[in-house]
């Protein structure tokens, strides 16, 4: 767990990176961005006042990270893929749950535009 977590961090930092790369254009180059040894303060410093809903779900995933709930289901407390979280580290669902809420989540969508009509 140790190894992955420290794996999981660069994949956050880098996710990180490039989003901001993309939307702020970043003058540092990515590796020193992801081996520099940020405190979550310092990133939250890098991030202030950038109102980005991909920005906050990547903090929140350094944060979760930190605070040891990382890769664990936000609704079953469930561990979440491996493969899940490579893909997307900002992953907060097992695959049963994000089947489950985005089936729920269809339905509810289904039944307010019937409703509408
Ligand atoms: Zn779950």
């Amino acid at each position: 767990m140790k190894k992955s977590r420290r794996v999981m961090r660069r994949a956050i930092l880098s996710a990180l990176y490039s989003h901001l790369q993309d939307a702020y254009g970043l003058e540092i180059a990515e590796e020193s961005f992801v081996q520099a040894q940020m405190s979550i303060q310092d990133i939250d410093a890098l991030l202030a006042f950038k109102s980005d809903p991909r920005l906050d779900e990547l903090r929140s995933a350094l944060d979760r990270l930190e605070r040891g709930t990382f890769g664990q289901c936000l609704a079953c407390k469930g561990s979440i893929d491996q493969d899940l979280l490579e893909a997307d580290p900002t992953q907060r669902f097992c695959s049963s749950c994000e089947r489950f809420y985005s089936q729920a989540m269809a339905r509810e969508l289904h039944l307010s535009v019937s409703s509408v009509q």
